[in-house]
Formats: C-alpha cells, structure tokens, sequence
C-alpha cells in the first residue's frame, strides 16, 4: 500500500517544545519496518514551529510572524537531522519537501510535486513533508498558506494516488462528544460519510503548540474520501498501533474511502 503519515506537534514533542525523543524513535522503527514489509510510506509532518520554540528557549507558540517563521526555519532543521539519523539507523533514506499553497495549486506545479514524489518511492526513498512555514506567510487579503498539515497530508495523499492516510493525533479518534469535557463520550469507528451529524461532532480544539483540531481532520477526510483512499485518525501515543491499521484491524477513528472513485 501507498500510506500517508501525518503526525502533530503534539505527538512529537514534549509540552516544552522539545522533541519527544522516545515516541519519534519509535515511530521511526515503525515506519521503517513498514517500509521494510512493503509499503510504500511518505511522512508528513509537523513539529518545525513547536521544535523551534524549544531550540531558541522561547515562552510559546509566537503570535508575531517574523518569530513563528524564524523558529520554523530552525525547527525544520532539527526535525530532519532528527528523521535523517533515526530513518539511517535502519537502511533507509529520507528526503525533505517543503511546500507553500501555491506549489498545489497550480496546475504546472503540482504536476511538478507529482513527479518528485513518484520518481523518489521509485528511488526508495521515503519522502518526508512540511508545509515551508519559513516563508508561507499570508499577505493581507491574499491566502498563500495552507495552514495547517491535515489538509496538507489529505493534499498529499491526493496527489500521490495513496490508498490509506493516517493522522496521528493526540486523541483517539472521533467521538460522540468531546472525550476531555464529557465523561459518556464515545469513539466512532467507523464513518462513511461526512454527514452534517457528523460535522457537528467537530469542535475548535487544538494543543498548545500545533494548530488543527478535529475540523481540519474531517476537512481532510472529506479531500481523500472522494478519492477512494481511507483515512483513519488514532492516538501517536503509541506509533506501534501503525501495525493495525496498516493491516486494516479497528483502531481509532476509519473513514471508509468512496468505492465507486
Ligand atoms: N507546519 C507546522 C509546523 O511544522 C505545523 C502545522 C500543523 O500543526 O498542522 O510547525
């Protein structure tokens, strides 16, 4: 299978903005092994700004976005040495793709991305994605971010035809209610559609130092659905549960891609 990998800030690092040394170690081993068995595996992920913050001891996420930018162009930097040396350890190599808006949404250029994603899977390489937080910035009237990374992992997943998107969170999935705020929340295993009972299951939410929430993931889920590829949220806390859904086993949240696409 071609599988897309999305994980957060919040899996990655430490409230402090440092790097969660245990979890992105094992999510390495994981991935690589998947590789390893077959797949074909392309990881997006978050992290730059949070591992920023970290390096350049600041007080928080910034507001400003000279500072957000800066400490992403130092974050990156962390976050690639760190998959770099974890993903060598095991044979494999990775490469690292920054994108702004503008690269997918352009005819030419998204073409272009296609075609460094195909040639590298041919390669063996194992591709490794951020949005270029350094330099997207949005300009007053004019959106030339994507934002966040959930849709940019369900963009991603689009373009390389993947069969399977999995977001890797700091929740399980989705529920019946917010899990944080009301004790008879229940997970949803399974969701066909995006109906609006279901949208109304999203709230704002988001941690301290990624951005998202359970909006953005159903917006992703409704980019790849479409186009026949599954998408399941499940917890980061333990990269391992990579093996289930790989395999198509019940965790987290699935969201069944359109047959018919
Ligand atoms: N691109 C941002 C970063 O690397 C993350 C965006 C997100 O949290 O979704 O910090």
């Amino acid at each position: 299978m071609k599988i897309v990998v999305k994980v957060g800030t919040s899996t990655l690092a430490h409230a402090t903005g440092r790097l969660n040394i245990r979890r992105v170690e094992e999510l390495v081993k994981v991935l690589a092994d998947l590789k390893n068995a077959g797949h074909r595996i392309i990881l997006v992920t978050s992290g730059a700004i949070g591992m920023g913050v970290g390096k350049l001891n600041l007080p928080g996420r910034p507001a400003d976005m000279p500072t957000k930018q800066a400490a992403a162009a130092v974050g990156q930097c962390e976050l690639m040495y760190t998959y770099d040396q974890l993903f060598s350890q095991y044979g494999h190599t990775v490469a690292q793709i920054l994108l702004t808006a503008q690269d997918v949404q352009f005819p030419e250029r998204r073409h272009n991305f296609e075609n460094v994603m195909g040639r590298l899977l041919e390669l063996g390489a194992l591709p490794v994605i951020n949005e270029n937080d350094a330099v997207s910035t949005d300009e007053v009237g004019v959106s030339t971010t994507i934002g966040e990374n959930d849709t940019l992992s369900a963009i991603v997943a689009g373009c390389v035809g993947a069969d399977l998107l999995v977001i890797l969170s700091d929740i399980d999935g989705l529920y019946t209610a917010d899990p944080r705020k009301d004790e008879s929340a229940a997970l949803i295993p399974v969701v066909e559609a995006i109906t609006p009972e279901v949208e109304a299951l999203a709230g704002g939410t988001g941690s301290a130092l990624g951005s998202g929430g359970m909006a953005t993931k159903l917006k992703a889920a409704r980019l790849v659905m479409e186009q026949g590829c599954d998408m399941v949220i499940a917890n980061g806390r333990d990269p391992d549960v990579l093996y289930d859904i790989a395999a198509g086993r019940a965790v987290g949240t699935r969201f069944v891609g359109r047959k018919d696409a």
